[in-house]
């Protein structure tokens, strides 16, 4: 069987990223794994902690969240953390083993004044020697730049779905929001970290979607995180049905080979992956997840489940 030549390619067409969806699950976990072990150690996993540092009472109605102020789900809003403590928690994950420390506020946008002490956390966490991410909603161009100057690597900025689903899952900003702010971040420097949610009621076709326009980004995002929806009491898609793990181990296959070079993460949804399924997710290309216990306001496996999982698997953190 082929495999997709060198260079990287950005010039998918929709009707090959579905063709690849559609490949039987042999062919396409070796068509992951030969782009996967061209450009990664196929053992090697990146580590990643993320810590909501202002959480919920958000105005967007995305209709995933806990943390939208339009649901009731029992999450409290809180102030934006201190520096102080934000620094705690960053050396604590360093100590567990992550090297990439993700900053995540409930906003829209960020405010001026909420910019200046989010650069002042970055700062902190940079030089604690992790790499640093945040995540705080849409950006100006000024304030991608300002978060750069503050030492910021990569910003995450979801496009979530396919441009035809996105109006059923979010109607307070468009799609387009999305692209500019993606636009913005790399103007400025920064990395990024773009991906999406499966198991929301979308079709084949729209995941599909989504990692076509990923995958047809002017550059690949360097980190693809592919979340598997954490459904919320409260939330619209609180019983949304769930998703066939076989159907996102193929996104994360799609992303793999669509986006060889670049990280493809393993995210939201592992709390309630089996180990099996976890494992073929990494055979699908992926190597990257977050540790801690929690994601934002949801949980996430233990430390001591994802050290079994590691060793069971002869999987090894990313070199540092
Ligand atoms: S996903 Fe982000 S923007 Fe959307 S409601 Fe939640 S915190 Fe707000």
């Amino acid at each position: 069987m082929s495999v997709e030549p060198d260079p990287v390619r950005h010039d998918w067409t929709r009707d090959e990223v579905a063709a690849i969806f559609a490949l039987p699950l042999p062919d396409l976990v070796f068509r992951a794994q030969v782009l996967h072990r061209r450009h990664f150690d196929p053992a090697q996993v990146q580590r990643s902690t993320l810590l909501s540092i202002k959480t919920g009472g958000c105005p967007e109605d995305c209709a995933y969240c806990p943390q939208s102020a339009h649901y009731d789900t029992g999450v409290d809003a809180a102030k934006l953390m201190d520096r102080a403590a934000v620094a705690a928690e960053a050396a604590r994950a360093k100590a567990a083993g992550a090297t990439r420390f993700c900053m995540g506020a409930a906003w829209r946008e960020p405010k001026e004044r909420d910019l200046d002490a989010v650069c002042a956390m970055v700062e902190s966490v940079k030089r604690l020697g992790l790499e640093t991410c945040a995540t705080l909603g849409m950006l100006a161009p000024a304030q991608a730049l300002r978060l750069k100057a503050a030492g910021l690597d990569f910003y995450n900025h979801n496009l979530d779905t396919s441009p035809e689903f996105y109006g059923r899952i979010i109607t307070t900003r468009v799609y387009g929001d999305r692209l500019e702010t993606l636009a913005h971040v790399r103007a400025a420097g920064i990395k990024l970290c773009c991906g999406g949610i499966v198991g929301m009621g979308e079709s084949r076709a729209d995941r599909a979607g989504l990692v076509h326009t990923l995958a047809t980004l002017p550059v690949h995002p360097e980190s693809v995180p592919i979340n598997l929806l954490v459904r919320v009491e409260g939330t619209p898609l609180g019983d949304a049905a769930p998703l066939d793990g076989i159907e996102f181990v193929r996104t994360i296959a799609a992303a793999r080979i669509t986006m060889p070079r670049s990280v493809v993460r393993l995210s939201a949804g592992r709390e309630a992956m089996t180990d099996e399924l976890q494992a073929l997710c990494f055979l699908a290309g992926a190597n990257s997840i977050f540790c801690g216990p929690r994601l934002l306001t949801t949980p996430n496996p233990e430390a001591a489940r994802d050290a079994a999982l590691f060793d069971r698997l002869g999987l090894k953190p990313f070199a540092r």
